[in-house]
C-alpha cells in the first residue's frame, strides 16, 4: 500500500491540495493534511483505501433523432473498474423512447450500482408528430 500521496480534493470547487500519508495512530490509518473542511478528511482516506467515482459517458439509441444518450452511473463505482464498465457501456443499445432515470444496465459489474439515463429521448416518430402539429412548447420539452 502507498505510504503517502498528494492529490487534489475534487468533493466541491475550492479544490484543496491534499497529502495524505498513513498514520497507525488514527483510527481510519492515515493522516490528510490540507483539507479546509472534513469532507476533505473522508476524500483523502478513501482514495487510499478504495478510490471511487460516478462515471458518466453515452450509449448508442436507435428509433431516436440522436445516436446517443447520455447516461451515468447511480453512484460512484470502484475506479479500478472504470475501464471495463465504459468497455460494456459501449456495447450497450438501447431503443428510443427512454425516460430521463430509466436503468440503462442494471448492478452494472457486480457493484450493486444501476447505470441510468440522464435525459429523456423520444421516438423519432413522437417527434414528427409534435413537429407537424406545431406544438413548439411540448417540442422544446422533448429535445431539451
Ligand atoms: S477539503 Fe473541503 S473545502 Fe477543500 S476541496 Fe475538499 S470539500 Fe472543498
Amino acid at each position: 500500500m502507498v505510504e503517502a500521496k498528494d492529490m487534489v480534493c475534487i468533493v466541491c470547487p475550492l479544490g484543496c491540495k491534499l497529502k495524505v500519508t498513513k498514520d497507525n495512530a488514527s483510527e481510519a490509518g492515515f493522516a490528510v493534511e490540507g483539507n479546509k473542511c472534513p469532507r476533505g478528511l473522508d476524500y483523502g482516506i478513501k482514495e487510499m483505501t478504495n478510490p471511487t467515482r460516478v462515471l458518466t459517458t453515452t450509449v448508442k439509441i436507435t428509433h431516436a433523432a440522436l445516436n446517443r444518450i447520455p447516461v451515468r452511473t447511480k453512484g460512484a463505482i470502484p475506479k479500478p473498474l472504470i475501464f471495463q464498465a465504459m468497455k460494456l457501456m459501449n456495447e450497450v443499445e438501447v431503443k428510443a423512447p427512454v425516460k430521463v432515470g430509466q436503468v440503462v444496465i442494471k448492478n452494472i459489474l457486480g457493484t450493486g450500482i444501476d447505470v441510468i439515463a440522464s435525459r429523456s429521448i423520444y421516438k423519432k416518430a413522437e417527434l414528427n408528430h409534435y413537429f407537424c402539429h406545431s406544438q413548439r412548447k411540448d417540442f422544446a420539452e422533448l429535445i431539451i
